[in-house]
């Protein structure tokens, strides 16, 4: 099967036009941020601040305990407290409140002493306290893929942004292009790696000719394009696209690592000048809003306080769909309350359409495209018929939530939706089981 077409690759209407040529807007810190205690699935915190203590931006608030991650301010100002919040997982999470003073002071969340003389220990160290985390979308902590690592050779730097309407990473690219190299170079050392691909899409000659000027200064990282097909963005397909190989459970089997660019941009950032990420840019698009854009915002910053600043929504009172995330693999959110994270890369925001989906055709298109050559039609059977054994034997735990099984429906299913039903239906009967 070719790598361009087929299984799991498919050329999708990619928007971007909506935002990427848009210069990236700041927006004001509002006079109050939440700021989510809340990192992927994870919400267990020591919080090491109270109600009253002032904060500057940098100073940290809270660590995670489970997996060492801490968090840190980002606005000056007085703590007043924890509150629950409704958070994009659709689940009332706890923040710590700050009012902001406005008077923007800081502290560096980490100071190195001397970031041209660091050893391999000195740069993993950094990104652990530096709180560095998968800005692509997985809030996964950096520093676990690189402790304890051997026989690393490449970094892959991933900037492909396969979802529709999507462009963060792009615009972040494009303005930040020296931090980009510099945090691919801390990554390579980090995992005393050979070198680092930074890998985009195909088709983007504005970002392609300043990372091939930007290159000329570093002998062992590359510029690369890749095919512009969905989910080219996702580790595994990307892996296979740029290496031609295979991997079990993690690329570093086969000697990558791989880290989103944004997340090497706010490395850099982070070891040259002590900052932690407490801003962020996020993309926000779709037909649902007047004026899609670019922002740059501090983390804990109310996404209906953004909306307004870009101009509203086409219908005054949001009757839209609102997604965190891009439209295929973002997860639907019920208002717009809640606040911008660490590892929010997009809000999607669609008008609403009544599409009635149609009976399955048994056409087998979404078992032809699935990247994880899963069945999602005979999963979503399973899934009606609660058949947990089934469901199991049907390797549903493998599926990505890609949402290519729905979109390549030509019944208008939202087959994806099916497929993570079973997917927790198996989980809870496994649970069940061990417990
Ligand atoms: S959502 Fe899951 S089942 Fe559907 S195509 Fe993606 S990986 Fe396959
Ligand atoms: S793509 Fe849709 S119509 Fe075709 S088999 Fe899958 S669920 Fe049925």
């Amino acid at each position: 099967m070719s790598i361009l077409s087929g299984k799991g690759k498919v050329k999708l209407d990619g928007q971007k036009g909506l935002t990427k040529d848009k210069p990236i807007l700041t927006i004001d810190t509002p006079d109050v941020i939440y700021v989510p205690l809340v990192l992927g699935v994870a919400t267990d915190f020591d919080v090491h601040v109270k109600e009253g203590d002032h904060v500057c931006i940098g100073t940290k608030l809270a660590t995670r305990k489970s997996m060492y991650v801490p968090i840190y301010s980002p606005v000056s100002g007085t703590v007043k407290g924890i509150e629950k919040r409704m958070h994009a997982s659709k689940r009332l999470q706890n923040h710590i409140v700050i009012e902001n003073d406005h008077k923007d002071e800081r502290v560096k969340a980490y100071e190195v002493a001397d970031p041209d003389h660091m050893s391999q220990e000195d740069v993993i160290k950094a990104i652990k306290e530096l709180g560095i985390v998968g800005l692509g979308g997985s809030g996964f902590p950096t520093y676990m893929k690189y402790e304890n690592v051997q026989n690393i050779e490449t970094i892959l730097i991933n900037g492909v942004e396969c979802e529709p309407f999507l462009t963060s990473d792009h615009v972040a690219m494009k303005r930040d292009i020296k931090a980009l190299f510099d945090g691919a170079h801390y990554m390579i050392k980090a995992a005393g790696a050979k070198k680092a691909i930074i890998a985009i899409k195909e088709h983007k000659p504005d970002l392609m000719e300043l990372l091939v000027e930007e290159a000329k200064n570093y002998d062992n990282i590359e510029p690369r394009e890749v095919p512009d097909r969905y989910p080219m963005g996702w580790e595994r397909v990307l892996v296979r696209t740029v290496f031609k190989k295979e991997y079990d459970r993690l690329p570093a089997e086969i000697g990558v690592i791989v880290n989103n660019s944004s997340t090497a941009i706010a490395l850099s950032k982070g070891i040259r000048n002590g900052e932690a990420i407490t801003r962020r840019v996020v993309t926000f698009s779709g037909n649902g809003l007047k004026n899609p854009q670019n922002v740059d915002v501090a983390i804990g910053t109310p996404v209906n306080y953004i909306v307004e600043k870009i101009g509203g929504y086409i219908d005054d009172d949001c009757d839209g769909f609102l997604v965190g995330g891009g439209p295929m693999m973002g997860k639907s959110v019920m208002n717009d309350t809640f606040v911008i994270y660490s590892h929010n890369n997009a809000i999607t925001v669609m008008k609403k359409e009544n599409i009635q989906p149609l009976p399955c055709l048994k056409c087998g298109e979404c078992t032809l495209h699935c990247p994880m050559h899963l069945q999602p039609v005979r999963i979503m059977q399973a899934e009606k018929a609660a058949n947990v054994e089934l469901i199991e034997k049907l390797d549903t735990g493998r599926c990505v939530e890609c949402g290519m099984c729905t979109y390549i429906c030509p019944s208008k299913i939202e087959v994806t939706d099916m497929v993570a039903k079973a997917k927790r239906r198996m989980q809870l009967a496994q649970r069940k089981k061990n417990a």
